[in-house]
This record gives C-alpha cells, sequence and structure tokens, in this order.
C-alpha cells in the first residue's frame, strides 16, 4: 500500500516507521525542514503529569507506550546507532491538592505511586526547597527528543520512506468520497492509496479544507534550559503544573507555559521571568544559574487531552493521528501502533472507539 502522511514530527515519523515496518511504502510530506515544532520543542517526559487526571482513553495509550519505549529505544540504537538516552530517573510530584485520588488511581491501574513526607523528600532529592508532602513514581522516563526524532528519521530512511521537507500541503484533490491527490505550495501533486494527517497543531487547518471541523489548536509552550557543570538532580520534579527535567549532561529543563495565542510562538520575557522564578522556587541552587536558552512549540490540543486516531469518516482512504495536546512523546508508540493496526485491517492493541473521528 503507497501512503503519503502530511506532517514529519514524532507522530508523523513513528506512524512512518510502523508502516514501513509492515511493508507499506510511505513518503511523509512536512513543511519546514525537518521536525521542528512541537515534537522538538517538548520536554520528552514519557508520562502524563498528574496521569490520575487523564481520562482512561490517555491512560490505555500511555501504558502501552511506556512499555513499548525501552523496545524502540533498543531498536532504534541497533538501526542508527542513536542513543535516545531513555532515562527511567522517576518522577517526584510534590504537594498535589489531590494526593488521595492519586493513590487511588495507582491502586486501580496498578502503578507505584508512593507518597512521601517532608523528610522522605529531602532524603530523597536533598537540593529541593522544603516541600511538605509528595508523591514518588518510580518507573517514570524521560528521552531526549531531539535525539529521538534523529533517530526516527534515519531509521525511517533506511527502511525506505521519503522524508519531504519544504513541502507544505495546501490544497487538496478529492473524487467522491476518495482522496485522489494532495497537492503543495508549490503546485506539487502526491498521489496514494492512503493519506494520514499527522499535522500536529495544524490538523484542524488542513481538514478545514474539506470542509471537516476538528477541534485541534495551537496551545503555546515555553521553555527554558539551563547547563549545570554536572547532573545535580536525578529525578523529574513536578510542582503546582511546572517541572524540572535533568538531563544526564547537566543540562536541566524547567518548563512550561500553556497559553492560548493561537499560530504564533514568540518567546517572551513573561515567561522567561515566571521560568526562572519557578526553576529557583522549586531548587534554590539554580538562583546562581542563568538560563542558556528558551523556546516555545505549539501544542496540538483536543478537548480532554484525547487525540483522534482512525479514519475520517467521509473519505474511504484518509486517516488521522493528532491532537496529542501535552503527550504526544507519551503516546507516539502506541498511537502509531493503534493506527496502523486499524489501517492495516489488524486487530487493534486497545479499544479505538474512544479516538474516532466522528
Ligand atoms: C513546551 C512543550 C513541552 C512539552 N512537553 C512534553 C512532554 O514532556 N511529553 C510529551 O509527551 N509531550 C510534550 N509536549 C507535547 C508534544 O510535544 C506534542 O504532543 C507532540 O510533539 C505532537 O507531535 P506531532 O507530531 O503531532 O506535532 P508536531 O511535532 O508539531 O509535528 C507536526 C508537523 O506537521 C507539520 N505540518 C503542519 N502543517 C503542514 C502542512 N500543511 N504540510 C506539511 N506539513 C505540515 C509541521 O511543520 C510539524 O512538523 C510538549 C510540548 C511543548 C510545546
Amino acid at each position: 500500500m503507497k501512503v503519503v502522511i502530511v506532517g514529519g514530527g514524532v507522530i508523523g515519523l513513528l506512524s512512518a516507521l510502523v508502516l514501513a515496518q509492515a511493508g507499506c511504502q510511505v513518503t511523509i510530506l512536512e513543511k519546514n525542514a525537518g521536525a521542528i515544532e512541537s515534537s522538538w520543542a517538548g520536554g520528552g517526559i514519557v508520562s502524563p503529569m498528574y496521569p490520575w487526571r487523564y481520562p482512561p482513553a490517555v491512560t490505555a495509550l500511555a501504558q502501552l507506550a511506556q512499555a513499548e519505549y525501552p523496545l524502540l529505544a533498543q531498536q532504534l540504537f541497533a538501526m542508527t546507532g542513536i542513543n535516545i538516552e531513555l532515562n527511567a530517573c522517576g518522577m517526584l510530584m510534590l504537594e498535589a491538592e489531590d494526593q488521595r485520588d492519586a493513590l487511588v488511581w495507582g491502586q486501580q491501574y496498578q502503578q507505584q505511586l508512593l507518597p512521601l513526607s517532608a523528610k522522605d523528600i529531602s532524603q530523597l532529592s536533598p537540593l529541593l526547597a522544603n516541600f511538605k508532602t509528595g508523591i514518588w513514581v518510580p518507573h517514570i522516563a524521560n528521552v531526549r527528543n531531539p535525539l529521538l526524532l534523529s533517530a526516527l528519521m534515519q531509521a525511517v530512511t533506511q527502511l525506505g520512506v521519503c522524508y519531504r521537507n519544504h513541502t507544505n500541503i495546501v490544497s487538496w484533490h478529492k473524487i467522491n468520497n476518495r482522496i485522489a491527490a494532495i497537492e503543495s505550495s508549490t503546485g506539487e501533486k502526491y498521489t496514494a492509496d492512503a493519506f494520514v494527517i499527522t499535522a500536529g497543531a495544524w490538523t484542524g487547518q488542513i481538514l478545514n479544507l474539506l470542509a471537516i471541523n476538528m477541534p485541534v489548536n495551537p496551545m503555546k509552550g515555553q521553555m527554558i534550559l539551563y547547563k549545570l557543570p554536572e547532573q545535580k538532580l536525578k529525578q523529574i520534579v513536578l510542582h503546582q503544573g511546572h517541572y524540572l527535567i535533568p538531563r544526564q549532561d547537566g543540562h536541566l529543563l524547567c518548563g512550561s507555559t500553556l497559553e492560548n495565542t493561537g499560530f504564533e510562538k514568540q518567546t517572551t520575557d513573561e515567561a522567561l521571568a515566571l521560568l526562572q522564578k519557578t526553576a529557583n522556587r522549586i531548587m534554590p541552587l539554580l538562583s546562581q544559574y542563568q538560563p542558556i536558552k528558551q523556546w516555545a512549540g505549539l501544542r496540538p490540543a483536543s478537548p480532554n487531552g484525547i487525540p483522534y486516531i482512525g479514519r475520517v469518516p467521509q473519505f474511504s482512504n484518509l486517516w488521522v493521528n493528532a491532537g496529542h495536546f501535552r503527550n504526544g512523546l507519551v503516546l507516539a508508540p502506541a498511537s502509531a501502533k493503534l493506527l496502523a493496526d486499524l489501517m492495516l485491517c489488524r486487530t487493534p492493541c486497545v479499544n479505538p472507539e474512544p479516538y474516532q473521528i466522528i
């Protein structure tokens, strides 16, 4: 089967990987010079933050994806030699007001969530400020998402996938209920047996061209980066919706903002000040350092954060895998698998109903 995928972020790349491994002939069309949008900008935590606050549809994909990540990391390393730095460093969630709900959720889903006292917290992570309560989730990992993207790019290329940069899809050609071709802003037409939209925050815009309304909207997130001489913090730390993510080489991320400002993605001084204040509040040592970088990305926000995965009912050969909001890196391996299962008429890896496009 010949498949054209529109959008070359983590969702497009992983969808291509799974489809190419199943024998499909895949082309990815990407409007930029590579995967430099949300998938690059993200923090790389591969669990939802406050996982108990998400609907079961997100948990189902997240659990499947968490089990897949170590295999994916090994597979990518074997194929490309790139270590995506999957680091199961654990996540410390501080002073969550709904700690009780968290513990109930942990029991329900057999996830290890351990309540901590102030003393436990300072023993686990001595450089943090004083916090009264916390929850420790030991198995949670993060990946270095730019490395994941580079590895995926090389892996799909090895499998014969064609990744075309600077190809902005602006129109559709349809015959009855089939998509016959899509067209780029420079007039090139692409035909295929099946088309998949993985265009992140731009998915709603692209489908609008077919008079299809899908509520996936951009939600800006800003992030700052520190470089410490060595790794001082061992765990991911979450407090009042903001987080610190340590990398093994001393880099440390602090994120993020949640801004409903359309498709603009300028960084702002206000966000810089907020994130610096947050970083210093969580780990006072950081007040001795200045951030070395600040950036912004556009999350593909869908209602309740449940992605759309499936066929667009109005067309027999148009598919979507988009709207992963804050959890695109978390969910990508499972969401690509579900898409491929549906496209190739295999038994779906999870119940597909909650992700259906109506
Ligand atoms: C600050 C921040 C922190 C985050 N932290 C995390 C985290 O820790 N963990 C996590 O799981 N998620 C996180 N996320 C969310 C995560 O990054 C997204 O959910 C995920 O990257 C979405 O992947 P995607 O491939 O759908 O979108 P994108 O990476 O945005 O890819 C979509 C691609 O489609 C292309 N495209 C759009 N329109 C067209 C067109 N017309 N023609 C051709 N190509 C087109 C775009 O150029 C883009 O490359 C974070 C996001 C931000 C911004």
